[in-house]
């Protein structure tokens, strides 16, 4: 497919995700839960970041002479492409529990392709391979080959191994996914988890750019998060350093997936809560929804004591659906038990704009040529 035939479908696709990710509350920073999945829902030329109010200039369109000048800002659009591409973009694909995806993000972290694919049951390689392939094959020839692949993948990784383990994907467990990418794709793979991919964006493109230090929380299907201190990540053993997801909240509490009791994945992740309570998020009790505020506070209070953090970024559907009376009880939880000097500043924040998945992935991938 050229590029100029690419335009004629594009943008109206485009342009309808976009009206569905402007609304905060209704979008997922993840993979767009609620959005419907297609088989093949190739994009090109996308925003990597999607606010409440989007700018004029927001999204770019790669027309037959490549770029629409009047939507790129204060300068040439042809230079604005040469100079993001300078260095070649990256490859980035994201695995989730609900959907796989792929795409080629330049070095200002815009998304110029991009497809995606419902995670299977089965032969999940087999359809991460078959959409890896897709979007290769759908770049134009005035966009370079990328020359590294970024990968973020929900659940445990071992960074050693180059295996992932999502929690939700029995199909894969210790699945050495970086040693099959870089036999795809013949270039160098940076492998990272979901959180880790998030944080990383926001201090590359997003709203961390100047906070050395931040903890990155995702209350989705299951918990994530990440933490960086002194502009360092905090990686640990394996590279799952910064999660909370086990972190005891309640004393013999809730068991969790994990074999043990009280984690604050079984009080936090939306597959836990609706499991326990036979039904959807957006039908929780308040007495649910002011537990789940208490229980991340509790585990955030303790993640900033030991971190010394002052920002911690929380997204993601509970957050979505619960909204501010969950933030209220987590605000107040945070603030009871934050008593120490050094935390009378803690701030717990939303985001104020949703960065796509494959812009974190793209960024894990600039970790390697850094
Ligand atoms: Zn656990």
């Amino acid at each position: 497919m050229s590029a100029s035939s690419m335009v004629s479908v594009f943008p109206c696709r485009t342009c309808a995700m976009l009206e569905v990710r402007a609304s905060k509350r209704s979008a997922n920073p993840r993979l767009g839960v609620g959005d419907p999945v297609s088989p093949l829902r190739p994009g090109i030329w996308e925003s990597r970041r999607c606010r409440g109010e989007l700018p004029s200039s927001a999204i770019s369109v790669v027309t037959a002479q490549r770029v629409d000048p009047q939507i790129v800002r204060g300068q040439s659009p042809l230079r604005s492409l040469s100079m993001s591409l300078v260095d070649g973009p990256i490859l980035a694909v994201v695995v989730d529990s609900d959907r796989l995806a792929a795409g080629i993000v330049d070095r200002d972290g815009e998304v110029l392709i991009r497809d995606r694919v419902g995670t299977p049951n089965r032969d999940v390689w087999r359809s991460l391979e078959r959409l890896v392939r897709r979007v290769m094959a759908a770049r134009p020839g005035e966009i370079p080959t990328p020359k590294t692949v970024g990968v973020s993948s929900t659940g445990f990784v071992d960074l050693r191994a180059g295996s992932v383990t999502p929690d939700t994907m029995t199909a894969w467990s210790s699945f050495p996914l970086r040693q099959h990418l870089e036999s795809l794709t013949g270039i160098p793979v940076a492998l990272d988890t979901a959180a880790g991919a998030s944080a990383e964006a926001e201090r590359w493109v997003g709203e961390a750019i100047d906070i050395p230090s931040y903890l990155t929380l995702m209350l989705d299907h299951t918990v994530e998060s990440a933490c960086i201190v002194n502009g360092a990540r905090v990686r640990g053993a394996h590279g799952n350093g910064g999660s909370l997801a086990h972190l005891a909240v309640e004393p013999e509490g809730l068991s969790c997936g994990c074999g043990a009791t009280g984690c604050l994945s079984a009080y936090a992740s939306a597959s836990a809560i609706e499991a326990e309570m036979n039904r959807p998020l957006r039908r929780a009790t308040t007495s649910i929804i002011d537990r789940t505020g208490i229980m991340v506070g509790r585990a955030v209070a303790s993640a900033a004591a030991v971190f010394d953090l002052r920002t911690v970024f929380i997204s993601g559907r509970v957050v979505d659906t619960f909204g501010d009376t969950m933030l209220d009880s987590l605000r107040r939880e945070v603030s009871a038990r934050s008593r120490l000097e050094n935390l009378a500043d803690l701030r717990v924040l939303e985001p104020t704009g949703l960065i796509q998945p494959l812009v974190g992935a793209a960024a894990v991938a600039r970790l390697i040529e850094n």
